[in-house]
């Protein structure tokens, strides 16, 4: 029978075993580091921004499975996003991890797959680190992210 939970596995694994994106963007005008001390989550994220347009993104660093494969998806889907559309994809994935309310998340792709976080609080932190590096990125802030 064909489980949708075993898919999402295989979405974790793979970008946790080849992450898209990574390594740093020489080209950056933007980095800002994250840090996870619960889990020992690390991740420099590398953004270059043009007319309000994240025109490219890397991160590198070393994290659980769920923190890499978390950045791995994120950078694939914020490549030519505007500044506000990130905004509102971090709302929603954000909603994802951590709210029961249904949502449309055919926006999210395979995001999706990390939904699964949300029954373990730990873990929400691997997966939302990355995302709040991003949004303090594009709210100006210089300072380092932490997740405690
Ligand atoms: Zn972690």
């Amino acid at each position: 029978m064909f489980d949708i939970r075993e898919l999402y596995q295989e979405v974790i694994v793979d970008h946790n075993r080849n992450p898209r994106n990574f390594g740093k963007l020489e080209d950056a005008n933007k980095t800002l580091d994250g840090y996870n001390p619960l889990c020992g989550d690390k991740l420099t994220l590398y953004i270059k921004t043009n007319n309000n347009t994240i025109e490219d993104i890397s991160f590198d660093g070393s994290g659980c499975a769920i923190s890499v494969a978390s950045a791995s998806l994120m950078t694939d889907i914020m490549k030519g996003r505007k500044l506000d559309e990130a905004e509102a994809l971090f709302n929603k994935f954000h909603h994802l991890i951590t709210s029961d309310e249904e949502l449309d998340i055919t926006e999210l792709g395979k995001l999706a797959a990390l939904a699964g976080v949300k029954d373990y609080p730990a873990r929400v932190k691997c997966a939302s680190l990355c995302w709040h590096t991003l949004h303090s990125v594009i709210q100006g802030d210089a300072a380092p992210v932490s997740t405690e």
